[in-house]
Formats: C-alpha cells, sequence, structure tokens
C-alpha cells in the first residue's frame, strides 16, 4: 500500500472528487492534515468518503496568530483528532515576526496535548527545526513526521537521533539538497508525501494541480537515489508507518490498516 502521510485534501475544490477516485484506485492511505479549524471540518466530511482517508487536526504556523487566544477551542478539536497535524514553526516564510510568539505558544500547546493524549504529530519545520527538537525532548514526543524537512543537517541527524520519522515529498525529484536528505534518512525512519494539491504549483511556479498518484513518482526518484526499487521502498514506507500508528486505537477503523504491522500488499 503507498502511503502519503502528509496532504491536504480539503484544498483540491472541484478536484476532489478526481483525487479521492486516484486514492481509492491507487490504495494510497493518505493523512489528510488540517490548516485551522474550518479546514478540519472539512476533511472530517472528506474523510467520511473513503477509508484510506485520515482527517488530523492541527494549526498551521501561518495561522497560529489568529489562534493564540482561543486555546481553550482548539482543545476541542485536537481531543476528537486521532492524529495531530499540520502544526509547527515557520520562521522564513512567514515573514512577520510579530507572529512567532503566537506561533510558539499554539505549537506548545499542541505538543503537550499530543503527549498527553499519545498522538502521533505531523509537524513543519521551516527555520524551527532545533526549537521544534528541543519541544519534543521537553514533552516526551516520540512519534513525529517531520514533513518536507529542508533544514540543518546536524539538526536532521539530531532529529534521526532522536527517532523521528520523516516524509520526503515531490521536491526530491527537483532539489539537490533534498536528494541528500532522501538519501540520508535511515529506513526505519523513512516515509513518503506530497503536501498536494499545492506542492508542485509551489516549486514550479505555474497553476499545475498535484494528484494523489504524484507520490508514485516520489517512491521512483526515492527508489533510485538509494539503490532500490519501487515495490521495495512502498512496503518499506507501509511497514515504517504501520510501526507508527500500531498502537492507536483509531486503526482498528481503518480496514484498509488492520493487516498486521510489516505485512505488504
Ligand atoms: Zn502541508
Amino acid at each position: 500500500m503507498l502511503i502519503d502521510a502528509h496532504v491536504h485534501l480539503d484544498k483540491y475544490g472541484d478536484r476532489l472528487d478526481d483525487a479521492l477516485r486516484e486514492i481509492e484506485n491507487e490504495e494510497i492511505f493518505t493523512v489528510a492534515t488540517a490548516m485551522d479549524v474550518p479546514s478540519y471540518l472539512e476533511l472530517r466530511k472528506i474523510g467520511e468518503r473513503s477509508d484510506l482517508v485520515l482527517p488530523t487536526f492541527g494549526i498551521h504556523p501561518r495561522r497560529a496568530a489568529e489562534y493564540a487566544g482561543q486555546l481553550r477551542d482548539i482543545g476541542h478539536y485536537i481531543e476528537m483528532s486521532p492524529a495531530i497535524g499540520e502544526i509547527g514553526l515557520d520562521f522564513h516564510w512567514v515573514k512577520d515576526s510579530s507572529t512567532y510568539p503566537a506561533q510558539r505558544k499554539v505549537l506548545e500547546y499542541f505538543i503537550a496535548a499530543a503527549a498527553e493524549q499519545n498522538k502521533f504529530v505531523n509537524l513543519h519545520t521551516k527555520a524551527g527545526e532545533k526549537d521544534i527538537l528541543d519541544l519534543l525532548e521537553k514533552y516526551d514526543v516520540r512519534r513525529a513526521i517531520i514533513h518536507w524537512y529542508s533544514g540543518p543537517m546536524d539538526i536532521l541527524r539530531a532529529m534521526i537521533q532522536y527517532g523521528c520519522y520523516f516524509t520526503i515529498g515531490v521536491e526530491v525529484l527537483y532539489s539537490d539538497y533534498i536528494k541528500d536528505i532522501a538519501k540520508g534518512v535511515p529506513d526505519q525512519l523513512l516515509l513518503t508525501e506530497t503536501d498536494n494539491p499545492g506542492a508542485l504549483r509551489w516549486l514550479k511556479k505555474n497553476d499545475e494541480v498535484g494528484l494523489p498518484t504524484a507520490i508514485k513518482d516520489v517512491i521512483n526518484a526515492v527508489a533510485a537515489l538509494r539503490q532500490s526499487t519501487p515495490d521495495r521502498i512502498e512496503s518499506l514506507v507501509e511497514k515504517n508507518f504501520s510501526r507508527l500508528i500500531a498502537n492507536d486505537a483509531w486503526v482498528s477503523r481503518y480496514s484498509s490498516l488492520a493487516s498486521p504491522p510489516g505485512h505488504a500488499h
């Protein structure tokens, strides 16, 4: 089974039916990350249409400033959600540094809740890599997916040491730096993502809508870089994801994941 561990399904608009069709036809288990509360509510509706879609609640660092005063409200949605994301820090693309304290406050609230409720987290780390690792350590959150890592290599090594998982995405097709990361992540921590529909558009500065099967291009590229085969990368990633979620109660609701960890479809 293919695993897309970080996608924004609520942004597909009139291409949503196409995206869901690809997810079903190609059997892509999809972690549908939210940007904010309305995005999560939309994802919950979308999740009802496919048991390959897992909607998760998070507040993206771009939206954190609007929610920093409403932590109790977001606590309600965290409890509803089987996992956490997208959350994180962005001190690079978000230029308005007056939002940085709010980003930290919202992130720490989520990390503390993830620790208490034992939920995995899906993290955006742009220029906040070290702070995020410090927070994971502070709260002893062990199940972390670092999405689209592009930060310093020494922090990458420290995160690997800590046991974070890493999603390699479509930038592996274009960037030598990301290719190095895709080669350097140990087998047992490797995951894949598309971050679609917007990732290709963002990288190529065009209006391309990235569809779920882009995950196959990622797998082919990762296989070539790691001197492996697409089939082996696919089953390695499935095994890693199965290990990450193995003891989560929600897994039993997803028939597609009900097979024992490590079983390749
Ligand atoms: Zn994202």
